[in-house]
């Protein structure tokens, strides 16, 4: 089957065509991302622009992804969209854009959580069979799950304030670095002494798997201003301190999850990173070293596809289909966007849109 995905749920208008073939495999045709430009005036993301700027780039986009894929005359079999969770003035113009396209063809439209998408993203390009267990760090969520199989989720953990791309984002801001924060931390880190300050190990005794970050957030700010006003060098200490201390935080819990995951008999334990904050070099530098330490496999999708992409949508929207059969379009024509959707929901609540 081939399966168009768009999405649209923060800032980057996203399509993409994906074919998967009967053996399970599958070939990315094309993966089109505009990335808005419009919110650096306004150091973080505002919605009402993102959703005009989605209306302006959704059908460019989804154009472009149909060319390059060379589907123009037709041959897609389905239309995945984000439906949740996310920004929804921009989940609203995504699932329309892909109702639209669902309607006219008269094929199936297939709503899909944003999250579903990035836990399933290592899939895209790597041979990563379940139960895994999953570190999903992005922008709005830092969470551990452990992964059974398609729409198979569990949460183990999850942040009990900051999430950790937010934290990268706060920190660059509160330097003056720009936006996106993380790679602009990641940047200015590689000539930045990450000894030079003493940040603290968050929830270092504590029990579970949970994550904090605004102690690291408000231990950045404190720094800052005790050294202000900052030169270049004072800058990049800062971020490298901070990015070893989220690293270090993020590696720990990840342990403690490893430690407790019931690997079944005769197989090895696999630990996929995903969602933006996996772009990170130390971060995976950590967790490789955390993961070779236990005789683990680490599987990280590439850059482009731990951001906010339309592969990961569209294959998610694929397994969907392949395991379920298609929704009657009538049904998902029907569904709103969900601002709030989490992964490890009841599976009915998935074609239950609205809330
Ligand atoms: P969510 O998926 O939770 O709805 P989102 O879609 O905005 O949020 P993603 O697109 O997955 O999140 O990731 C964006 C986040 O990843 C931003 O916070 C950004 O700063 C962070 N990020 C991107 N690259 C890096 C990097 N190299 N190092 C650290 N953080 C990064
Ligand atoms: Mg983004
Ligand atoms: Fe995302």
């Amino acid at each position: 089957i081939t399966i168009l995905g768009i999405e649209t749920s923060c800032d980057e208008t996203a399509a993409a065509v994906l074919r998967r073939h009967g053996d399970g495999t599958t070939e990315i045709l094309s993966n089109i991302i505009h990335t808005q430009d419009d919110h650096a005036a306004f150091g973080g993301v505002v919605p009402e622009i993102a959703a005009r700027a989605h209306v302006e780039k959704a059908d460019q986009v989804v154009t472009r992804a149909l060319e390059e894929a060379g589907m123009t005359d037709g041959g897609i079999d389905a239309v995945a969209a984000t439906s949740g969770p996310g920004l929804i003035g921009g989940v609203m113009v995504g699932m329309m854009t892909a109702k639209a396209y669902a309607l006219s063809r008269a094929i199936p439209f297939i709503p899909v959580n944003h999250l579903e998408g990035h836990a399933l993203s290592a899939r895209l390009t790597e041979d990563c069979p379940f139960p895994y267990l999953l570190l999903l760090v992005s922008g709005g969520h830092t969470q551990l799950l452990r992964v059974d199989g398609v729409g198979r989720y569990a949460r183990l953990g999850t942040t009990i304030d900051d999430a950790a791309g937010e934290a990268f984002d706060k920190t660059a801001k509160l330097l003056g670095l720009g936006q996106p924060g993380g790679p602009k931390v990641q940047a200015a880190a590689e000539t930045g002494d990450a000894t030079r300050f003493d940040l603290p190990r968050p929830l270092l005794k504590r029990p579970g798997y949970d994550f904090s970050f605004s102690g690291l957030k408000t231990a950045v700010r404190l720094a800052a201003e005790e050294l202000a006003p900052l030169s270049d060098q004072d800058i990049a200490d800062i971020c490298a301190s901070f990015q070893r201390a989220a690293a270090k935080h993020l590696a720990a819990r990840t342990e403690r999850a490893m430690t407790d995951f019931e690997i079944p008999a005769g197989d090895t334990g696999r630990l996929v990173i995903a969602g933006g904050v996996a772009a990170n070099t130390e971060i995976r530098a950590a967790l490789t070293a955390l993961v070779d330490s236990k005789g683990w496999t680490l599987l990280v999708p590439p850059s482009k596809y731990c951001t906010d992409n339309a592969a990961m949508i569209a294959l998610a929207g694929a397994e969907h289909l392949v395991a379920e059969g298609a929704p009657p379009l009538a049904e998902t024509l029907a569904l709103a966007p969900r601002a709030r959707w989490p992964l490890d929901e009841n599976p009915e609540g998935r074609r239950h849109g609205g809330g």
